[in-house]
């Protein structure tokens, strides 16, 4: 009998990430205004600028905290409302109410995705932003977002935490809002424990972010724009905003830089890998007649690192003894409505405004199963993780069956 995969360790650190470290290490060099120029985090968001085709990069200490400055430099008055998706991570809503705005939950259907109507309903005049968490790497209909919220000139947030690579319309997810938010916390394509990045063409929101990231006096100077030239639009925001800002101290360290850097040139293999390993996995899961992986939309080219999927038919007992089951066959299987004080489940989110039933959003987090499919995994682990599913929801369905014979 085969083993059950590791599916929670990640990928190695490429070993060129040594070399840099230790002279980190033998330097002290660790804070990243130390270096008059260059420093590991500087030339990091000069690269993740240039890879992603965006004029200024920001890296900080969480996708969170990036989330959170996005919307302090977007100078939103107290008390806005800011719409997000009803199914997300805690850290979404926590961030819409630590920058003093209201988050405004909007139904999700039951392939994970934005439901159109809701946000269309919810988008009213006094909305101040729009985050659009890219859940588990699904994305909503960017193009539908898009038209409605230029139209009210309402600014769109990406939460692209884990969607690095993902592609709409075979452009870049993170570079359709205004601003791009991503991750570096262990669960995402790149990983150094804990980071996260934001991205934006506008030099007004990028010269606002960085100061009140924590560059405080002059250490603005030291940001590079892609071409390594510090642009006068932005030095002009600079001086614009000098002195006038809170500073809330969130800096990426050197050494996570240092972490982060050797990864990017294996961002297009793990992104292959993992959409290859998934579409293979959704593939075995879709022949079961109890599990259902909603396919993604029409102009989504996704970048997978785990698999979501529906139970079809199954009452709440029936969910619970199925996660027994598969896990019994080797596979655990989070279901995100099941278990005590999921942090994605809207209903654990008590330090926001009570948001009504949400009934699509709750239907969905009762039957949506989450299992992490790590890029690195080969065949056989990923045909040991579809057979623990289907057979999983077999033996439940079975036994069904006979006790009702
Ligand atoms: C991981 C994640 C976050 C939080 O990222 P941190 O870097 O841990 O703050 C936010 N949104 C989504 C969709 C995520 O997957």
């Amino acid at each position: 009998m085969s083993l059950a995969p590791n599916v929670y360790d990640a990928e190695p650190i490429p070993d060129a990430a040594r070399a840099e470290i230790d002279r980190l290490l033998a330097s002290g060099d660790l804070f990243r205004y130390t270096a008059p120029s260059d420093a590991p985090v500087a030339l990091l968001e000069a690269e993740f600028a240039e890879l992603m085709g965006a004029k200024y990069a920001l890296a900080v200490a969480s996708c969170s905290a990036a989330l959170f400055l996005s919307l302090k430099a977007l100078d939103l008055p107290r008390d806005s409302k800011v719409l997000i998706p009803a199914f997300t991570f805690a850290a979404v809503p926590s961030s819409v109410v630590h920058a003093d705005c209201v988050p405004v939950l909007v139904d999700v259907t039951a392939n994970y995705r934005i439901d159109m109507q809701d946000f269309k309903a919810k988008l009213t005049q006094d909305v101040g932003a729009v985050i659009i968490s890219h859940m588990r790497g699904h994305t909503s209909d960017m193009d539908a977002i898009m038209t409605l919220c230029e139209a009210q000139n309402i600014p769109v947030i990406e939460d692209a935490a884990h969607s690095l690579g993902t592609l709409w319309h075979g452009k870049k997810i993170g570079t359709i809002g205004k601003i791009g938010c991503f991750s570096f916390q262990s669960y995402k394509m790149l990983n150094a424990g804990e980071g996260g990045i934001m991205i934006t063409n506008d030099p007004e929101i990028a010269a606002r972010a960085v100061i009140m990231s924590g560059a405080y006096e002059h250490n603005w100077k030291k940001h590079k724009t892609p071409r390594g030239e510090n642009s006068s639009e932005l030095a002009d925001a600079f001086a614009r905003w000098q002195n006038k800002l809170p500073l809330y101290n969130t800096r990426l360290s050197n050494l996570s830089a240092a972490i982060i850097r050797p990864q990017l040139p294996e961002l297009t293999r793990r992104v292959t890998d993992g959409l290859r390993n998934h579409d293979y996995v959704a593939g075995l899961l879709n022949q079961s007649p109890w599990l259902d992986v909603p396919p993604p939309l029409e102009p989504e080219t996704r970048a997978p690192d785990s698999i979501q999927f529906n139970l079809v038919g199954f009452s709440d007992e029936e969910t619970i003894a199925f996660q027994l089951a598969a896990k019994k066959r080797g596979v655990s299987v989070q279901v995100f409505g099941l278990s005590e004080d999921n942090a994605r489940a809207f209903w654990n989110w008590q330090f926001i405004p009570d948001q009504g039933p949400l009934p699509q959003t709750r239907d969905m987090l009762m039957r949506a199963c989450d299992t992490r499919l790590p890029v690195r995994l080969k065949r056989p682990e990923l045909e040991f993780i579809a057979a623990a599913l289907v057979d999983g929801a077999a033996d439940v369905k079975d036994a069904a069956k006979t006790s009702a014979a």
